[in-house]
């Protein structure tokens, strides 16, 4: 599943290319993903220009001032996003094509639990799938500050915190697994009961895996180009996640797993408190 990461990498990768574009078509092969893509509002997208692609937790936001709105996507479980050559011949599962004068936006996803809606004016963050979002991993809003604030008091686990998207969005499961072992705390440990100092560690380390990750994309940014590639998962060096029963690269003790609200949490005893 496209995490935050991936959806930034395709953002960085798709912008440079499309924003200050005119569209000169648009294709709609399926109407029926996640919820119905508003066929008739998006038909009238071709002949404006993309101003800017912004990203909000998962979703990307496509900006056409003057069609008076914001056109949402969301990858959804199995999505992707890729630019192919025009004459390019869709496969089965390639739903949506932007066609802009060079090259064709193409959004691919086999399971259609993705979504492309559309926001009129100027805050597609208004749309009621937005609205209720936590703060920005990457952004000022999220600091040592807030998290110690988030914490305080709380009994719930810190791995359950951290992936609440209405506090905070997405940090997904292996990220918060990496993080946690990063900062040296146990994931099922009360968010509550972590000392300051602690926190305020955990809060670089999920800032520090984040842009590890964006960074690892990087590398994949090219395959947006004319290829088959796009936005996968990324080989981020995990230290935990996926490694039970392994030795920590840390100390050597054996990585555990345990269940939390019905996902892995992966940690080593030793390292992580
Ligand atoms: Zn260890």
């Amino acid at each position: 599943m496209p995490e935050l990461p991936e959806v930034e990498v395709s953002r960085l990768g798709l912008e440079p290319h499309l924003t200050g574009k005119t569209l000169r078509a648009l294709v709609l092969r399926r109407a029926d993903l996640r919820q119905p893509v508003p066929a008739r509002t998006l038909e009238r997208l071709p002949g404006h220009a993309l101003a800017q692609i912004r990203r909000r937790g998962k979703y990307l936001l496509w900006h056409w001032p003057t069609a008076g709105g914001w056109l949402i996507l969301h990858l959804g479980m199995s999505g992707s996003l890729r630019l192919v050559s025009p004459d390019a011949p869709p496969g089965k599962h390639d739903h949506l094509d932007l066609v802009f004068p060079e090259t064709t936006l193409r959004f691919r996803d086999p399971r259609r639990f993705g979504l492309a809606l559309w926001q009129a004016g100027d805050t597609p963050e208004m749309h009621p799938l937005l609205a209720r979002l936590g703060v920005e991993p990457l952004s000022d809003a999220f600091s040592a500050a807030w998290l110690i604030q988030e914490c305080a008091g709380k009994t719930t686990a810190i791995k359950s915190l951290l992936m609440d998207a209405h506090r905070l969005v997405g940090v997904g499961n292996i990220y918060a697994a990496e993080s946690l072992f990063r900062a040296g705390i146990r994931p099922d440990r009360p968010a509550g009961a972590i000392s300051a100092q602690r926190l305020t560690a955990l809060a670089e380390a999920v800032r520090a895996t984040l842009q590890a990750a964006i960074a690892a994309g990087g590398s994949s940014v090219r395959d947006y180009v004319h290829s088959d590639g796009g936005a996968g998962s990324f080989q981020l060096q995990c230290a935990v996640y996926g490694r039970a029963g392994q030795p920590c690269m840390t100390c050597g003790t054996t990585i555990r797993l345990i269940r939390q609200n019905g996902r892995a949490s992966f940690y080593c005893p030793r390292c992580q408190r």
